[in-house]
């Protein structure tokens, strides 16, 4: 994986079962065959979905299977928990961690979600690391602060654009329908590709998405920002329509 073209990465969150799923990947898929799009698609369902549209997308070879989490450890008493290895064996090539649901519902620290990214690279799949800072944070002016923070502390050895993608995503942004400003999200992207820079050969290949309320209405304006590399979409990734207008805003 290089970094030819942007990513609109779908991540449903706990929404879907099998029939509302596989329509939904059907539809897709469909809308892909007829006229392929200039961005790579990226459809991270939930676990329990993983099988059944790994197999819908697999005879489009249009799309890609994401899991929204992973376990750090390859096995053992972890009720609950899912392993890397266990995602790949469904058909997962990228594991989104981080996701700040995760951090926030489930505590997880810079070092956990370090410890998933590095499980994922040792699975031989690519990581999409999430962060992004909350309201208070920005509101004291320390966005960037905090974003290069969480970046150090979550980026895992071996990272490289081939295989690692950072999605920065303001926690404040994440579905309410707010979005930065255009000169805040360049302002935010800048800052993590010089903090890449600092840390990565090559870092000017690793994408850096943008995620929190992507729509239709705002999609081609936020994939023009610099440093904007693609999408990671939450709620518009349920409407078909929707994720495909976001897929074709990107040239
Ligand atoms: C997300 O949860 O990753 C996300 C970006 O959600 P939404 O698009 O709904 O804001």
């Amino acid at each position: 994986m290089t970094k030819k073209s942007k990513l609109i990465a779908g991540n449903w969150k706990m929404n879907g079962l099998r029939a509302d799923g596989v329509a939904l990947a059907l539809d897709l898929c469909a809308r892909a065959g007829d006229a392929p799009p200039a961005c790579d698609i990226l459809l991270c369902p939930p676990a329990t979905l993983l099988h059944e549209i790994g197999t819908v997308i697999e005879e489009s070879g249009a799309i890609d299977l994401g899991a929204q989490d992973c376990h750090a450890l390859e096995s053992g008493a972890h009720t609950g928990d899912i392993s890397p290895m266990m995602l790949k064996e469904q058909g997962c090539t990228y594991v989104i961690v981080g996701h700040s649901e995760r951090r926030a519902d489930h505590g997880e620290s810079d070092e956990t979600v370090r410890a998933k990214a590095a499980a994922v690279l040792s699975a031989d799949m690519a990581v999409i690391i999430c962060i992004g800072e909350t309201e208070a944070e920005r509101d004291a002016g320390r966005a960037v602060q905090v974003v290069s923070r969480q970046l150090s502390g979550s980026l895992p050895d071996g990272a490289s654009s081939e295989n690692t993608i950072i999605a920065y995503e303001p926690v404040w942004a994440i579905g309410t329908g707010r979005t930065p400003t255009v000169a805040q999200v360049a302002e935010i992207h800048a800052a993590i590709r010089a903090k890449l820079g600092e840390k990565l050969a090559a870092s000017n290949d690793l994408r850096i998405l943008y995620g929190g309320s992507v729509k239709p209405e705002n999609a081609t304006e936020l994939m023009a920002v610099d440093n904007v590399d693609g999408a990671l979409v939450g709620g518009a990734s349920l409407k078909v329509a929707d994720f495909w207008a976001i897929i074709t805003a990107c040239s």
